[in-house]
């Protein structure tokens, strides 16, 4: 799942209005910013075969510590307690851990068998990737809620937080379009890099995005 991850981290500026969008998206998505440096790193590993799911060529051999349930509970917990020490109170921090653990349900729905409980542990998944339409069906539906409640709760203070707005959330849209139609990946390589640069690009951008809207 792509663009689901951020309709949850727009959604959830009404709850938690003072967090900047980019903690919401960072929170939603840690588990996709961890795996592209885990993988990097050799600690996890994907491979490119097409026709494993319709909607993705990918293959998750091995995603313990950024895909598990057990892991991303921790990490909720880590980023959550960060946020509470910075002050950003129990509600918000809860929220926040919640998120992150929000990425292993999603991706639960969409992967095949192969998302782990624990490191070691059993794989689940109920494949809605092994159809497209269906996929897109869930995911633009869930993402067109997300924008839509996070252009109610917040309103532009000028130009930039206007039409920042409408650009990242077509960015997001032509990402996520590209990822299946765009054909596999050339390598493992370009899978992460586009991982780690893709995540730092979102984070930033929402950060400035948000920075020029106001909760209403
Ligand atoms: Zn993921």
């Amino acid at each position: 799942m792509f663009v689901g991850h951020f309709a949850l981290g727009f959604a959830a500026k009404r709850a938690a209005p003072k967090l900047s969008l980019a903690l919401l998206f960072a929170a939603c998505q840690l588990a996709d910013i961890l795996w592209p440096a885990f993988v990097a790193a050799g600690l996890e590993s994907v491979q490119i075969r097409p026709g494993i799911t319709a909607f993705t060529p990918l293959d998750f051999v091995s995603y313990p510590y950024s895909h598990s349930l057990v892991a991303l509970s921790l990490w909720g917990i880590v980023l959550g307690s960060a946020c509470w020490l910075l002050g950003a109170g129990g509600r918000a921090s809860s929220l926040i851990a919640v998120l992150v653990l929000s990425h292993w349900i999603l991706d639960f729905v969409s992967h095949r068998p192969d998302m782990p409980i624990y490191p070691g542990g059993a794989l689940w998944g109920l494949g809605l990737w092994n159809s497209v339409p269906a996929t897109l069906f869930v995911e633009l539906l869930l993402f067109g809620a997300g924008v839509w409640l996070y252009s109610r709760a917040t309103r532009a203070t000028d130009a930039v937080g206007r039409w920042s707005f409408v650009a990242l959330t077509l960015f997001l849209l032509i990402v996520y379009v590209a990822s299946f139609a765009g054909g596999p990946p050339p390598s493992v390589t370009a899978i992460y890099w586009a991982g780690l640069v893709g995540g730092v690009v979102i984070v930033a951008w929402s950060w400035w995005t948000d920075r020029h809207r106001q909760a209403v």
